[in-house]
């Protein structure tokens, strides 16, 4: 039976969602009428939560009436869906993360350098559909079967990644173009908040009996989280909320549980999620006490130094590398 469930440290909204979010409330308690360009963040609950404000999720701009405001989520958009929406008449109120953009203005630094782009990114991903905007001739590749054909030989190449990327990914992915250019420029905008989860979820996963990962089913940065416990080797069970935890059996043989969640989850979730563990496979000590324990797990978790917001700025480390010929 579960004795304990500790939640790892900076977990929770990263702060570019969090930023996003937070303007879409402010302008709603503004009184304007707000809308989303797409989910503000891959959590049902908190769209809801914002629909509840009057805050509406839509896909297209011809959806919003002129004057109203629109977030740009923190993914970012193409500088052509921007252009649009000025020309319509709408209040932009861009939400595109300070990273994000320092990643939209790398990669336009690249296309006048006359580099041939390489961006890690998941294809249909919005903050890649975004970034394509910047860079409409970059060769997009993922999963390593893939770049053997997908990538050329080139005298001057760049390689960039989508914010959520695994470093271990991108750091193979410079590697494999090691060989393929005279003249290789590394720009490494895998994004810190996910490089420090992906740390901390780790150290959890090793000092515990399971891993229980919070978030949405196809969020990249989720799965990852997964993967890497199993890395670690703890079995993970990856869930999209507190209402996909019905089976204690799922935690026979666990005295330790860990609870990690991806950068669109509330760590508020986090919290439900433990006491739900506590109060169904717990211990009738933890069990009776669920509630309170839960609260102590996410106070625990929830330092000032697990804050997001600390994090520096963005500042995206280059590397070039240049020696034989391609
Ligand atoms: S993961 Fe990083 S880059 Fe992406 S929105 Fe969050 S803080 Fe910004």
């Amino acid at each position: 039976m579960v004795q304990e469930v500790r939640i790892a440290k900076r977990t929770g909204f990263c702060y570019g969602v969090r930023e996003a979010i937070d303007k879409a409330k402010e302008a709603s308690a503004a009184g304007k009428a707000t809308h989303t360009l797409g989910q503000v963040v891959h959590n049902e609950g908190v769209v809801r939560e914002l629909q509840v404000l009057g805050i509406q999720t839509v896909d297209q701009l011809d959806d919003v009436d002129h004057g109203a405001a629109v977030i740009i989520r923190a993914h970012g958009v193409r500088p052509d869906v921007l252009e649009r929406a000025n020309s319509r008449g709408l209040e932009i109120i861009d939400g595109t993360c300070t990273w994000v953009i320092q990643e939209q203005r790398e990669l336009r630094r690249l296309v006048e350098d006359g580099y041939t782009i390489v961006l890690l990114g998941t294809p249909k991903h919005p903050e890649v559909a975004g970034l394509l905007g910047f860079a409409p001739d970059a060769i997009v590749v993922d999963e390593e079967e893939e770049w053997e054909a997908a990538i050329p030989r080139r005298k001057r190449m760049a390689l960039i990644s989508q914010s959520t990327q695994p470093p271990w990914k991108f750091e193979r992915l410079a590697a494999f173009m090691v060989s393929r250019a005279h003249e290789l420029k590394i720009v490494n905008t895998v994004c810190p908040v996910t490089i420090r989860r992906q740390e901390d979820t780790m150290e959890l996963a090793g000092n515990v009996d399971l891993m229980v990962v919070v978030g949405g089913r196809s969020s990249a940065n989720t799965k990852e989280l997964t993967r890497l416990c199993e890395i670690a080797g703890t079995p993970a069970v990856q869930i999209e909320g507190v209402r996909d935890l019905t089976d204690p059996t799922v935690f026979a043989g666990a005295v330790v549980v860990g609870v990690t969640g991806g950068t669109s989850t509330p760590i508020e979730d986090l919290r439900d999620v433990t006491e739900r563990i506590l109060a169904f496979a717990g211990t009738p000590e933890t069990s009776s006490r669920a509630h309170e324990l839960s609260i102590a797990a996410l106070d625990r978790a929830a330092t000032p130094a697990g804050r997001t917001t600390s994090l520096p700025g963005p500042t995206a480390p280059t590397v070039t590398i240049s020696y034989g010929a391609a």
